[in-house]
């Protein structure tokens, strides 16, 4: 297999048990801070998606947990689920800073 490069938002080296398959697709999961590439076809796509830094699988990534966290109201929504949402937003943040930093809308 081809070498990932290491995360971007944590700098974790990244190693094959990093590449999760499901019946339908092949994603890079960073054990590091849990970010993940885009969802492919082929593990040697989402390898070379992860290097690219293709972000809109982060970004997708970022939307998805998002939305499962929503605040509905219910007790069990804790501090350490606004706490998830924090990190979550703070990510957001970063990627976008980052893509400024390289002249990228
Ligand atoms: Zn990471």
């Amino acid at each position: 297999m081809s070498e990932l490069l290491p995360c971007p938002f944590c700098g974790y080296e990244l190693t094959e048990a990093d590449i999760q398959p499901d019946e339908q697709s092949w994603w890079v999961d960073c054990s590091g801070c849990d970010c993940r590439g885009p969802d492919r076809e082929t593990m040697q796509e989402a390898i070379e998606d992860w290097n690219e830094r293709r972000t809109d699988g982060f970004f997708n990534w970022i939307d998805g947990e998002l939305a499962k966290l929503k605040d509905d109201g219910h007790p069990d929504y804790s501090v350490r689920t606004a706490h998830r949402r924090a990190a979550l937003l703070d990510c957001q943040k970063q990627l976008r800073k980052l893509l400024n930093g390289m002249g990228v809308q």
